[in-house]
Formats: C-alpha cells, structure tokens, sequence
C-alpha cells in the first residue's frame, strides 16, 4: 500500500509549517553532535579514547552504559517536561525517534569496537512510575517511549515486569544523596520478571538521566535477579555543572 503524504503542521520548537514534527533546521540547530561518554553519557571532550569520563567516578554507574539523544536544555526540556507530565502525549512517538535514532547512530558505531562486544540489548524495560503517579499522569512516559524505540529496534518490550509499589517520594527537590536513600528499594520485579531478566542484557527507558540515582537502583535490582549487563537508554541527560 502506498504510504499516504504527512499533511503539513508547525515543528515542535521553531512552529514553521512542513512535513515532520521537527525540521531539519530546528534539528541541526538544537541536536548538535555531541561526544558523549560512554558510560554515563554525560557530554565530554576526551583527550584520549577512554571509555568513561571523570563523572563516572563518584559515584560508579551501576549501568553497563548509557545513550542519551539529548541534553536536557532547553528548548528540549520545555517539550521533554510537558510530555512528561501527561499533556501532550503524541509528542511520544516523535521523542522515540530521536532516542531510536541515537541508539541506532551508537550500535554502528560500537559495532567496531571490541570493548562493546556482548552489549546486544535482548529486551527493553521501561522505568516504572507508581500508581498514584500514573493515575496523575494519565500515562508513563518512560513507557510511552520503550514501546516505540523497542518497535523501531525490533526488540521486545514489557512494561509490567518492573514495578514501583507504594508512594513515590518527590525526588525534584532532593540532592543526589538523598534522592539515592529515597529511592532505595522502591521497585520491585514481579516473579516473571526474575525469569525474564535472567542472563539477559536489559536497557532501561528512561526521560531523563540527572543524578542515576533511579537507573542505578533499577540496575542492581536487575542484577542480582541475574541479568548478564544493563545498559540506560535515555531521551535527555542533564550535563554537568558548567558543561559550555
Ligand atoms: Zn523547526
Ligand atoms: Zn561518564
């Protein structure tokens, strides 16, 4: 069947009429190439091709590494903090993409480099919200966007296997310590999640990745249920302190 024309509507950031959600301008102007390390994905200009950046010291991802599309700037934080609050859930597809598309642009990239060998993603999780969040929100938005990823990647995709049980602490006003002690022992796998993650290589879904306070927590879940690596794959990360 032949695929029918997009109708014309306003890019997302400059509102200019034409035939994607984001224009080619808008996207060169605000996805620049960024190098980013490979392990936290922080932005980074290496001096030599080490994996991880100075960041990744203080404290150790638990992650095996993580993607990011993004930085968390603006004018992505303003359409990143609206789909994330449950007001516009058809940006979705359009934010899966760039996060498909980085995932895409890495896996080419490691494919020749022999530290990333055993890195193959087997399944794709979301990170959970809690119910209290969800009935708020309408939707999760880290779901929203494994479920597209995961379909663009051909990976499978469940979003009920990690599970977030009881309230969930407001961690925008806490420090990185203490997000960490908030967050501690919050999820939870169901009993076929423990199959499912077993010897698998897990990438997590996530909006944004600021302190990895939740995706590390999440990892070590995974881990001693027995997953083989854990990798994060993130729509934005907020760059360090005085980064540009
Ligand atoms: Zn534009
Ligand atoms: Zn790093």
């Amino acid at each position: 069947m032949p695929r029918l024309p997009r109708l014309p509507s306003p890019c997302l950031l400059c509102q200019r009429w034409q035939h994607q959600p984001l224009c080619d301008t808008c996207l060169r102007r605000w996805r620049p190439e960024v190098h980013r390390c490979g392990r936290c994905a922080s932005p980074w200009r290496p001096a030599l091709p080490h994996l991880a950046c100075p960041h990744c010291e203080d404290p150790c991802p638990e992650f095996d590494r993580a993607i990011a599309a993004l930085d968390y700037v603006p004018p992505w934080r303003h359409l990143i903090t609206r789909f994330k609050f449950g007001q516009w859930p058809a940006l979705g597809p359009v934010l899966a993409g760039l996060l498909g598309e980085a995932v895409q642009a890495r896996q080419a990239a490691a494919a020749t480099q022999p530290m990333n060998a055993g890195m193959a993603v087997d399944l794709v999780l979301p990170v959970p919200v809690s119910a209290e969040r969800l009935r708020e929100r309408g939707y999760n938005q880290a779901g929203v966007l494994a479920r597209h990823t995961a379909r663009a990647l051909h990976l499978p995709m469940r979003d009920n296997l990690l599970v977030r049980p009881g309230q969930a602490a407001r961690l925008a006003t806490l420090d990185a310590t203490e997000r960490r002690l908030a967050i501690r022992g919050s999820f939870a796998l169901t009993a076929e999640g423990t199959q499912a993650v077993r010897g698998r290589h897990i990438a997590l879904v996530d909006d944004v990745l600021t302190t990895g306070a939740t995706l590390d927590e999440l990892s070590r879940l995974l881990r001693q249920a027995g997953a083989r690596g854990v990798s994060a794959w993130v729509l934005a990360r907020t760059p360090p302190p005085g980064w540009r």
